[in-house]
């Protein structure tokens, strides 16, 4: 399958290029920038046969079977929409969108016109969360109580752009990484959150967008949830933490793009350290990706995770914009 890169971004250039050409039969046929120089600057680097400024001659190619949009955030829907009518298999970086409307429009016009529409929500991939759903799943610590959450992070120098000061683009904090932290515990626990009060701020980088932001969830079995996701810790380290009624299981240095971490799981008999595989996290994303769009199965996580995961971040900033508790809205879906 052919596939065409909407966007000359970093993600795309130090993760994702590999993957997809780590799929069997899958190449990289052409990369969309806004910038004509850019553009071809990228290809060459990237060896990559034919760049472009114009969306629609590289949705008109009937070679190009499946799109890889990783532009910054607002631009994520009008262009998920005109692949999305090109009839082109869709891999779209998180958020989805901007606001949830925009989300929930993207899936759905994914549906009907029947194209494979999915999240790039890596860390759901990763061997370390594999490992974690399937102790939960298999109820090695009982009835979920709590989890934590710690993903606070210090924001490389090459990313203090849009991120940090731009709101139009979908910067700040809580698109960037509260998005991950609520794909990654709805993928845990298999159930969304309900309600959320958060507090948001400052510290150092935001410029007109957050940078920081601590919140508490509310999930339908009754389990809390404590998040906090940060540009500004450059020691802090993340991790992720269940506490059940059986036992806990403690991961560190798991939310991450690499596949490394430990994981950890305490109960009645003591301590045990939880082996897992280290594959990559993206080629793997690519790998069930290659399959849905081969008619086999469906993506690692797909537009409804992405739509889910944007509904949370909202409320999050919105509880923190208002201090008062919100209740999480999924749009319907
Ligand atoms: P970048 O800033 O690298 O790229 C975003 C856009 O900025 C590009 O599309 C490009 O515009 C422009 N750009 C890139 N490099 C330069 C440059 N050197 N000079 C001028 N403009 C440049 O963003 P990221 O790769 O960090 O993020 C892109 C998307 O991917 C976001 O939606 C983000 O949330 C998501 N992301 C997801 C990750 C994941 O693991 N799932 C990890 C990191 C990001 P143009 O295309 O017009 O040339």
């Amino acid at each position: 399958m052919k596939w065409a890169l909407i966007g000359a971004s970093r993600i795309a250039s130090g993760y994702v290029i590999d993957a997809i050409r780590a799929q069997s039969g899958h190449e990289i046929a052409s990369v969309l920038s806004s910038d004509k120089q850019r553009a071809q600057e990228y290809a060459r680097e990237h060896g990559i046969a034919r760049s472009s400024t114009d969306l629609d001659e590289i949705l008109s190619d009937p070679e190009i079977g499946a799109v890889y949009i990783s532009t910054t955030n607002e631009k994520h829907h009008p262009q998920a929409m005109a692949a999305i009518a090109a009839g082109k298999h869709i891999l779209c970086e998180k958020p989805l969108a901007t606001s949830l409307d925009d989300a929930v429009e993207m899936v759905r016009a994914a549906d009907v016109k029947g194209v494979v529409f999915a999240t790039n929500h890596h860390l759901r991939n990763a061997g370390s969360h594999l490992a974690i759903r399937d102790l939960i799943a298999s109820g090695r610590i009982g009835d979920v109580l709590s989890a934590r959450v710690f993903h606070a992070v210090n924001l490389p120098e090459q990313l203090r752009g849009w991120r940090i000061n731009d709101a139009a683009a979908g910067g700040g904090v809580i698109p960037d990484i509260t998005v991950h932290d609520a794909d990654t515990v709805r993928f845990h626990l298999g159930e969304d959150p309900v309600e959320v009060v958060a507090q948001s701020g400052v510290s150092g980088l935001g410029q007109g967008v957050e940078d920081s932001v601590m919140s508490v969830w509310t999930m339908p079995s009754g389990a809390m949830v404590q998040t906090h996701e940060s540009f500004t810790h450059p020691y802090a380290g993340t991790g992720i933490e269940f506490h059940g009624t059986k036992g806990s299981i403690f991961a560190r240095d798991v939310m991450t793009q690499r596949p490394v971490g430990d994981v950890w799981i305490v109960g009645p008999d003591g301590m045990q350290d939880i082996q897992f595989e280290d594959h990559n996290l993206y080629v793997r994303a690519l790998g069930e990706f290659a399959k849905a769009a081969a008619g086999n199965g469906r993506p690692a996580a797909d537009g409804v995770d992405g739509v889910k995961s944007l509904a949370v971040a909202l409320a999050v900033r919105e509880a923190a914009d208002q201090g008062k508790a919100v209740r999480v809205d999924y749009g319907g879906i």
